[in-house]
């Protein structure tokens, strides 16, 4: 059984998910391949050339696959396939994007979000928003998988793969336009490990980050929010942590006056650490925090900021 991993990677910087989803991929066989799509992503390559335990890395470069456009990643795994038995990605936007179109393509069900392999045809996966975990077992013969990376632990650096070029495939159907993308100083809400996330309690854009902005400075930490805080628009999109925000599992997340609604629990209640501060004790967030504090954010905040100096 070979296994081919899609990898997650900003243009220049191998994520950590792609060593997560490595991770993943050798509990189903020692054979793993890595695949980099990207422009001007021989740097990628040769980075995930040495994540350990990979067995090969496959380099597609092209406009096409520049950006992540889901066909042309499609059509750039298409013609590998065939040399594989599972293919797998993290459950990220992206993966979440192109993984079910290549599935739909083999004619193969995809297999979403996977926590635990069991075997080489079953696999553990959260549903009803994290509620439940359940076991699924694949009759196919080919499998797609998105891999949950906050589940795995990140392969560790040290192989010495080697790099090999192939096709990318093209999506004359569609056409990049453009992108936004944030800049931000902080680590990415992702892979950070301290998140301190706002929620509907903070009122006003402007007080979200004066708030959240100078704690998350303080600690080196990325900032999230709740759905509430992203809706009133305190809070960009890309800082959404739940179930249709982003799943994070960081050494200590600070939920602050945020209620612990189930879809925000789905998205961080697998971190280390959890400490909530609402002035609600019956929030439903103190059910799942490590450390919970009663208070009003407006004075626990500032006593924080001067505890840490
Ligand atoms: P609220 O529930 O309004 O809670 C605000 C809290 O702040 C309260 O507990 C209150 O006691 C406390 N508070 C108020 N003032 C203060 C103060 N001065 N000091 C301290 N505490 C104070 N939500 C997500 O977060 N992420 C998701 O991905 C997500 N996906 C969803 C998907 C679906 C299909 C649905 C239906 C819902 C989803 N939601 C998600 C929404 C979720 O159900 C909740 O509505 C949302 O999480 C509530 O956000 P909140 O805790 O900020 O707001």
């Amino acid at each position: 059984m070979a296994v081919l991993v899609i990898a997650d990677h900003d243009g220049s910087v191998v994520r950590d998910t792609t060593h997560k989803t490595v991770t993943a991929a050798l509990a189903l066989s020692p054979d793993v391949d890595v695949l980099v799509l990207g422009k001007n992503a021989k740097g990628v390559a040769d980075a995930a050339a040495k994540i350990s335990g990979v067995r090969k890395v496959l380099l597609a470069e092209g406009d096409a696959v520049a950006h992540g456009l889901a066909e042309a990643v499609e059509a750039s795994v298409l013609p590998l396939a065939g040399n594989y038995d599972a293919i797998l990605t993290p459950a990220n936007t992206d993966g979440k994007n192109f993984a079910p179109r290549i599935a739909a393509k083999l004619d193969t069900a995809p297999i979403s979000d996977i926590v635990e392999v069991v075997s080489g045809d079953t696999f553990v996966r959260p549903i009803y928003a994290g509620n439940a975990l359940e076991t699924v077992q694949s009759a196919d013969a080919k499998k797609v998988i998105t891999v949950r990376p906050t589940a795995f632990a990140a392969a560790a650096e040290g192989g010495s793969a080697s790099v090999e070029t192939v096709v990318a495939g093209e999506a004359p159907k569609t056409a990049f336009v453009s992108e936004e993308m944030v800049k931000s100083d902080r680590p990415e809400l992702g892979a950070a490990k301290i998140v301190v996330s706002g929620g509907r309690a903070l009122g006003s854009a402007e007080e979200f980050h004066a708030v959240m902005d100078p704690l998350a400075d303080k600690l080196g930490a990325a900032v999230g929010a709740s759905r509430a805080a992203v809706d009133a628009g305190y809070a960009p999109n890309d800082y959404q942590v739940g179930q249709t925000g982003k799943v994070v599992a960081p050494a200590l997340y600070i939920a602050i006056g945020i209620s612990g609604a189930i879809q925000h629990l789905a998205g961080m209640k697998d971190s280390k650490v959890i400490v909530a501060i609402n002035k609600d004790a019956d929030a439903p967030i103190f059910q799942v925090a490590d450390y919970g504090l009663v208070a009003d954010y407006k004075t626990a905040v500032p006593e924080l900021m001067a505890a840490l100096g």
